[in-house]
């Protein structure tokens, strides 16, 4: 099975440098958080939300998906956050959506680039 270019743990040593911080949705914070806008139940949630608190920006995602897409999910709360999404008021949802996409996606192709030049192929 070949090796991809990035880990999860390599990705929250990323959001580290940029002042996120990347947690599951497991984890006590983001659970009590999800709490309280009533996403508690895993069916009613989605993959991967990004969030601007009192103390810090989160990028929160769904730990039971497949590294392919945990992966694609972090980039696309990345790109909110990085984007601004978070705070701003003058895109609608579906904007948003695009652009965070949008960045996922050119991100993803970066990381399918490096896995195949380093001999590799795409794996879940
Ligand atoms: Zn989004």
């Amino acid at each position: 099975m070949a090796k991809r270019s990035m880990t999860i743990s390599q990705l929250r040593k990323f959001c580290e440098k940029l002042d996120i911080t990347l947690t599951d949705f497991d984890n006590k914070w983001a659970h009590q958080f999800l709490k309280t806008i009533g996403w508690e139940a895993a069916e009613d949630r989605p993959k991967g939300l990004a969030v601007g608190a009192k103390h810090g920006v989160f990028a929160m995602f769904e730990k039971s998906m497949c590294t392919s897409e945990k992966l694609f999910v972090i980039f696309h709360e990345i790109g909110h956050i990085l984007m601004g999404h978070v705070t701003c008021r003058a895109m609608t949802i579906e904007e948003k959506e695009l652009e965070a996409n949008i960045f996922a996606s050119v991100f993803m192709a970066m990381e399918t680039y490096k896995a195949f030049s380093k001999g590799g192929e795409l794996d879940g």
